[in-house]
């Protein structure tokens, strides 16, 4: 196959990055020079386990697809990326015939830039992308959609671990657009009475008081987590309050700058000092604030590891990021960088040190493949990638089957991956922003 044929394949398949932003797929591996291409399994978010629920599951598949797509990209090193301490799951990728790269097992393994530095020994300029160094990385998911992509199916499910304060924790395959709170019942329902709800993993996912929202294709968790815990604390904080606390609770002590995950593989992301810039308008240089830029959004800078008062740098960092992109300031970066901090083996956080310190150790279990799921309605997001949303192309009453296309990326070379119904059934409601359909049985 060649490669414009594959990158046509995958853009009607819909893939998107699984996990994270949704950037399509076929935009990140249409790229010319590259030289090694990753696929990233360090699955570092405490208490997910989807990843290795698909090295169990498909191995052969995903070994044979990464060998496909990294001999189309043109790379000479194809590489899975994942944690020592998953024996098992090394050794099935290594008798498939996979090269294997062994990571140490702490927080956040799972930052591609951080991985790269880790697998290759080369640093992704400030501000830039893995493609400046010569790589491409996918996650173990995206790499699973693009080799069904490859044989013509579209993504329409997506695998979910349906865990915390749950009777049965599990990993489940499921259509886009199934509500989350039919998994959790399905897991045997929650275990704790003040329960909220994260939408990923616990340290970079979003926090919300209901179950009751669809799953896209980045949902990679259901995690139930009680009402009065840090976490959900510092996520659900108003970010006006933080601003305040910065300015006036900030002591300047640098922890947050000591553990940031960013600053220690060399990056110039200072975090204490966009807290002084918070509490010192004088100080909001374009040298100071640009830094936020370079933030993982990781949280290990706040009051869970880093700081003793208790605050959050990295959401004064979500703050500016997103004042910036609505008012599309650009900034240049063009620090020479020297590579990782010498310190920084002696200041990584053990996952399992994390897990304690964020109150989840109770809830750290495996969590097997439980089989897929089928519900009776689905509501599918027009918008489930970076870019515009799609346009809705079916109507209500229209039946539909597996796999067709329901929604399409706007005219005039918009960034976009069209959308599929992900079940047999007939439409039941359009809107701008989604599709419900009434699943048909049998
Ligand atoms: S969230 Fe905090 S620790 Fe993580 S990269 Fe951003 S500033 Fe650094
Ligand atoms: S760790 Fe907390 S108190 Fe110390 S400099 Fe950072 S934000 Fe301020």
């Amino acid at each position: 196959m060649t490669a414009p044929n594959l990158l046509d394949k995958i853009l009607a398949a819909g893939v998107v990055g699984a996990g994270g932003a949704g950037f399509p797929t076929h935009v990140k591996l249409s790229a010319d020079g590259v030289h090694t291409y990753l696929i990233n399994g360090a699955e570092c978010e405490p208490l997910l386990r989807n990843n290795m629920a698909l090295f169990d599951e498909k191995t052969p598949f995903l070994v044979e697809t990464a060998h496909k797509i990294g001999s189309i990209l043109g790379a000479e090193r194809v590489t899975f990326c994942v944690k020592r301490k998953h024996v098992f799951q090394i050794d099935k990728l290594r008798l498939a015939g996979a090269d294997v790269f062994e990571m140490d097992d702490y927080y956040p393994a799972g930052d591609e830039i951080i991985m790269i530095q880790e697998a290759t020994g080369l640093t992704v300029p400030e501000g830039g992308l893995p493609l400046q160094v010569g790589v491409v990385v996918n996650n173990v998911e995206t790499l699973y959609n693009l080799g069904r992509a490859v044989e013509d199916s579209p993504v329409t499910r997506t695998w979910v671990t349906v865990g915390g304060a749950v009777a049965n924790p599990g990993v489940w395959s499921v259509p886009i657009g199934t509500i989350a709170s039919e998994l959790v019942a399905l897991a045997g329902g929650e275990t704790i009475s003040n329960p909220v709800y994260v939408d990923g993993g616990p340290m970079t996912g979003t926090y919300r008081k209901s179950a009751k929202f669809p799953l896209g294709k980045r949902s990679n968790g259901i995690l139930v987590v009680p009402s009065d815990s840090a976490l959900v604390r510092y996520e659900t904080m108003p970010v006006e309050t933080m601003v305040r606390q910065a300015r006036y609770a900030c002591c300047q002590c640098t922890q947050c700058t000591m553990v940031c995950s960013r600053n220690l593989i060399g990056y110039e992301l200072e975090p204490h000092k966009v807290m002084r810039a918070m509490a010192y308008p004088e100080q909001r240089t374009p040298e100071i604030l640009k830094m936020a830029m370079l933030c993982s959004d990781c949280n290990l800078c706040s009051g869970l590891h880093g700081c003793p008062m208790q605050l959050s740098p990295r959401r004064i960092n979500q703050l500016l990021k997103a004042s910036f992109r609505e008012k599309k300031v650009n900034f240049s970066f063009d620090k020479a960088l020297d590579g990782p901090d010498e310190n920084r083996p002696y200041r990584l956080l053990p996952s399992k040190r994390l897990v304690r310190r964020i109150g989840l150790a109770r809830w750290d279990v495996d969590c097997p493949f439980m089989g897929e799921y089928a519900p009776l309605r689905v509501d599918i997001a027009m918008g489930q990638h970076i870019g515009a949303p799609c346009i809705p192309i079916v109507q209500v009453g229209q039946a539909v089957s597996e796999g067709q296309t329901i929604g399409v990326v706007p005219e005039g070379g918009a960034l976009g991956a069209p959308v599929h119904s992900s079940v047999n059934g007939s439409v039941e409601s359009v809107s701008d922003s989604s599709v419900v359909i009434k699943a048909r049985r049998g």
